[in-house]
Formats: structure tokens, sequence, C-alpha cells
């Protein structure tokens, strides 16, 4: 299946310049690694041996897309089809059930897949009849994935709700920065509901405020495209000013029922960049480390607060003896030269000068 790449590219643009409040800039780096063919197959589903998928930071990948892996082939379709919760798992990490699959190198058909909506093309044998049926169903989280990752505080809230009510949308979001190629369908893309005056006023509502960010005050004058405008109660119609908040795009992202929202991991980088240059990166207690860091390590900053650690510092910068910058971490404790990296190559650098670094996914399977 091939696509029309320029045809594609046309309708995103235009959907970009619809929104006004954000405009994604769509860079070289990422049309040099643009892959409509693996996009396609993706968002349909896609078969994969476990060998394929990559866990870096203890999520699921394949080629910079995070995805979410399934098998199909339900044991009793009829008992998946009356409830959900009898059927296979989805599993959005590299958890203690993957890895004894992988272990035991089970046989099974897997797919993965980065559509958000939920339901998933199932197939089985009724036990009770013993005819193959093909359906379809809204199969649930893998609760041992949720654990791994302490997602939204699972394993130190012990708080069920937060399987019951899980959003795919809402997970791709928390740990969007991670990956370089966002998913397909994503109502933010699609920019509908703003009014036809949006450029205009958030244009001067961001002036109003000199391209600072109300919540971190981090001002982004020299690079405006970070700087948003928020809809308090969520009507991206009602442009009264009391409903308008000036906000960068880190902050934007953890809003309420921001899910939809996805920010690249190279422009939480720039915002944090500015943040320390403006002195804005010194964080005195928890709250504030919640704040400045991204939502991908929250798990682990939840951890760490439950164990009594010393609140870390978010984005620090490891300099050598010169006072260049050799590694970015995010989350590092200076004193005891212990910290939390992304980007293994940046990371190898500080090493060699003593600190003792973990990748995010070593850091979540030590805490477990
Ligand atoms: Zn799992
Ligand atoms: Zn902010
Ligand atoms: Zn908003």
């Amino acid at each position: 299946m091939k696509l029309d790449v320029d045809g594609v590219l046309f309708a995103l643009r235009a959907a970009a310049e619809k929104m006004g409040d954000f405009t994604p800039e769509f860079d070289i780096e990422v049309m040099a690694h643009a892959n409509f063919d693996l996009d396609f197959e993706l968002e349909r589903g896609k078969e994969i041996s476990l060998e394929e998928l990559d866990t870096d930071n203890g999520l699921l990948s394949v080629q910079g897309r995070q995805v979410l892996l399934y098998i199909p082939d339900q044991w009793d379709i009829a008992k998946t089809l009356a409830d959900p919760k009898n059927g296979s798992r989805f599993h959005v990490a590299d958890c203690s059930t993957l890895n004894d699959m992988k272990a035991r190198k089970r046989f099974e058909r897997y797919k993965v897949t980065n559509n958000l909506s939920g339901v998933f093309d199932i197939y089985g044998t009724d036990r009770a009849t013993g005819r193959s049926v093909e359906s379809e169903s809204e199969l649930k989280v893998c609760q041992n994935c949720l654990k791994l990752l302490n997602y939204k505080g699972f394993s130190t809230a012990r708080d069920r709700s937060i399987f019951n009510n899980f959003s795919i949308e809402e997970f791709f979001s928390t740990y969007s920065s991670l990956f370089s190629h966002l998913p397909k369908h994503n109502k933010y893309l699609q920019g509908g509901g703003y009014s036809d005056d949006w450029k205009v006023v958030s244009d001067r509502q961001r002036t109003a405020a000199n391209y600072t960010c109300t919540e971190c005050r981090v001002d982004l004058s020299d690079h405006k495209s970070l700087v948003h405008v928020h809809h308090n109660n969520g009507n991206k119609r009602d442009n009264r000013p009391e409903n308008l908040k000036v906000v960068c795009a880190d902050c934007h992202k953890k809003e309420p029922n921001h899910e939809h929202m996805h920010v690249k991991y190279s422009d939480i980088q720039i915002i944090k960049q500015f943040r320390r240059n403006q002195g804005l990166d010194h964080v005195g207690n928890w709250d504030e480390a919640f704040a400045l860091a991204d939502t991908a390590v929250h798990g682990l900053l939840k951890y760490c607060q439950r164990g009594n650690r010393t609140v870390p510092e978010i984005g620090y910068e490891v300099t050598n003896s010169q006072g260049a910058v050799i590694a970015e971490l995010e989350i590092a404790w200076p004193e005891e030269k212990k910290g939390i990296f992304i980007d293994a190559e940046a990371a190898q650098n500080a090493r060699s000068m003593g600190w003792h670094l973990y990748s995010l996914g070593q850091a979540m399977k030590s805490f477990q």
C-alpha cells in the first residue's frame, strides 16, 4: 500500500494552521524518518515477534513509534465478548508478563498498534458451539504494566480507578516526549472547535503576557511557538479573557483533560533550557519537582517520594572541569552523583566522571 505523501503532508499542515494555539514544526529530522507505510500498518495493527519490539525506557515501541501489544486470538471468545475483563490483556510496558512470555518463547500471534480508539479486532473459538468468531472488543490493560511504570501512582497509591478508568490516549500523551513520532489520529492535530478569529485572539493573549508562562514563569519570547493559550473551562470557543491562560507547552500538557496533547522530547528540552538560563529550575519541594518534570518520569518520582528520598534536581546538566555540559539528566541527586537519563549517548560521558546513572526503565524495575 503506497500513500500519497504530499497529500498527507498538505492535510496535516492545513489542520495545523487551523489550530492556532500551537504550531507543530514539520522539521527535516521527522520528515527524514517518515514511513507512511509503517504508520498505516500500526494504525490497523501490525503482526510482530516479541524480539522486534523496542523496550527502551521500559515502554514499548517500533522504530520510534510508541505502541501497545495485544494478542488477537482469544481463548474463549464468547467470554471475552460477554465481558472484556475475561479477555487477554494488552500491554503498554516491558512488564513481568511480557518477560515471562519471552523467556518461555511462547508462540502467539502478537500485534502492535498505536491506534488510540481502545477497540481491538479479536478472533477465537466459541467453546460452547465450536464455531470460529471474528469480532471486536475493548480489551483491558495489563496491571503488571501499570505496576512497573507506577502509572499515575498505580503502585504507590493503590487506587483501582487508575485501572478502571485507563485511557490509551492519556497514557500515550504521558510518555509522548520519549518518542520521535506521534500517533496519527490525534484529536489535537485535527484542530476542530476553535473560533475563526482564534489566531488573532491567541496572538493578542500571548503578546500581552510577554510570551511568559503563567504557571512556571518561563519567558519564551525567543521561542514563541512553544507558548500556548489554554481555555480554562475546556470550551475552545469561549475566548473571554478570564477563560484564557497563557502557558508553555509543558505546563499546558499537564492541565486536566489534556491527554490529547503530545509534546516532543526536543521541545521539552528547549523549555527546560530556557528555565535553567532564567534561574527557574531550582526545586524546593516535591510539588515543584512534579511541576517541572516531564510527565514521563512522574511514576518514578512518586516512588522516590514514597521512599523518602531527598527532592531531586529536575533537568540537571552535568558539566566537566572546564564548565562544558557533557550530559543532561532528567532527574539527579548531584551530592550523591546519581541520576536518571533518557538519552543513553549523553549519559555515557557522565559515567566517566564517577556518576551512577540509570535509564528510566532500569530505575522503574529496581524500584518495583
Ligand atoms: Zn503487561
Ligand atoms: Zn510553563
Ligand atoms: Zn488547553
